[in-house]
């Protein structure tokens, strides 16, 4: 019964902590163009923030948008 009750409460600090996450990236600004079109080109490097770049790409739409606006240009 204990084992059932941690893995509730792993469970959900786990959940607490995906949140926090989420938040985070969500206020990060919106990729730069240059940004989106270094990511289009393949040219981005790590200094370049790439994974902060492919994660907000992740859930940000706007952002995917414009990365497909780049891409067709
Ligand atoms: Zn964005």
């Amino acid at each position: 019964m204990a084992g059932g009750i941690l893995s509730i409460l792993i469970f959900l600090s786990f959940f607490t902590i995906l949140q926090v996450v989420v938040q985070i990236i969500r206020q990060q600004k919106h990729l730069e163009d240059e940004t989106l079109r270094k990511i289009v080109d393949t040219t981005i490097k790590d200094e370049d923030n790439y994974d902060a770049a492919i994660a907000h790409l992740g859930i940000c739409e706007k952002c995917q948008k414009r990365l497909e606006e780049i891409s067709l240009e």
